[in-house]
C-alpha cells in the first residue's frame, strides 16, 4: 500500500447498542419441520413455500453478551467486536467476506442514525 491515501480508509468505531442479527447459513431444520407440520394441518392446498432461513443474534463467544458491541473497522475489514465486558472476536473468521459485509452494514446503518439526528 503507497502512503497518503489514508482518508480512504477511514476507520470507524460504531456503537452498536441493540442485538445484532444475522441469517444463519443454510436452511433450518426445525423451521422446516414447523412448516412441514403447518402444512399438514393445512385445510387449503398451499404451493411450496420458500427455503427458510433462521436469523439468530451474534453472541460474544467468552460471555454470551448479545448487545452493547463496540464494532470496529474500515469498510473494506472485517468488523472486529468488542463486548460490554471488553472481550473481543471477530465473527466468522475463516470466512472474511461475512465479516466485511457485516461492517458495511453497520457503518451504512450508523450513517442513516446520524443522518437522522
Ligand atoms: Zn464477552
Amino acid at each position: 500500500m503507497s502512503s497518503g491515501d489514508e482518508s480512504e480508509g477511514a476507520f470507524w468505531t460504531i456503537r452498536v447498542t441493540q442485538p445484532i442479527l444475522v441469517q444463519i447459513q443454510g436452511i433450518d431444520p426445525t423451521a422446516v419441520a414447523i412448516n412441514d407440520a403447518v402444512m399438514e394441518d393445512a385445510t387449503i392446498p398451499v404451493s411450496s413455500y420458500a427455503p427458510v432461513r433462521r436469523v439468530e443474534a451474534l453472541r460474544c463467544p467468552q460471555c454470551g453478551a448479545d448487545r452493547d458491541w463496540t464494532a470496529f473497522g474500515a469498510w473494506t475489514d472485517p468488523v472486529r467486536l468488542v463486548c460490554p465486558s471488553g472481550h473481543s472476536w471477530t465473527p466468522w473468521e475463516a470466512e472474511p467476506a461475512r465479516g466485511r459485509a457485516l461492517m458495511q452494514e453497520l457503518i451504512l446503518a450508523c450513517g442513516i442514525e446520524e443522518s437522522r439526528d
